[in-house]
């Protein structure tokens, strides 16, 4: 089977990643709780900033956000890995500017993510990610962002929410943990 993945919060947690790096960044101390209750995927308001600042803030930042040190979320790696050993195509599709391809490739390599180049997508904005997700006719494809996730509804595709504290309104099935992916699965096969 063909399974898709968003990368950065879904497999990464990169957002909670840079929160890190703001409050280094900028001197401040803003508690981690008031980031889980974010309700939008941007960050900066927690820093007082406006969405024009905190996009140059995020832009300015991105090299470090990326290629440091964030966090795949856990068993993610370990769930990927799996798949693929057991023979099934493992897609990655983001949203990441496309200038960012090889490095993201070859660090998802060093955390021990398994890459094939051309099952590698980057620089997809969410209506082309949208078209390449039906052109590859995946079986199964996993995001976290609720723009994306709202547009996909084809009845061969079987779409997952990677729960954030953003996406809670969303109806559609969720995996809140990567161990759940397997569970998934099995029920998917139980069930034809
Ligand atoms: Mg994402």
């Amino acid at each position: 089977m063909k399974f898709g993945f968003d990368i950065d919060d879904t497999l990464i947690n990169l957002r909670e990643h840079a929160f890190h790096i703001y409050n280094e960044k900028l001197g401040q101390q803003v508690e981690l709780d008031k980031f889980h209750a974010l309700d939008r995927v941007e960050i900066h308001e927690l820093f007082g900033m406006s969405d024009e600042a905190g996009s140059k803030m995020w832009n300015d930042t991105l090299e470090q956000i990326y290629y440091t040190n964030c966090p795949a979320y856990p068993d993610a790696v370990e769930t990927l890995v799996n798949l693929q050993q057991q023979g099934h195509e493992v897609y990655y599709i983001t949203a990441r500017p496309a200038e960012h391809r090889e490095r993201t490739m070859n660090w998802l390599m060093e955390q021990g993510f398994p890459v094939t180049e051309e099952k590698f997508f980057c620089g997809m904005k969410d209506q082309a990610k949208v078209n390449i997700i039906r052109d590859l006719q995946l079986d199964y494809y996993f995001d976290d962002k609720p723009d994306v996730l709202n547009t996909l509804t084809d009845d061969t595709l079987q779409v997952y929410v990677k729960t954030q504290s953003y996406n809670q309104h969303l109806t559609i099935p969720r995996l809140t943990n990567w161990l759940e992916l397997k569970q998934i699965v099995d029920k998917n096969n139980d069930k034809k």
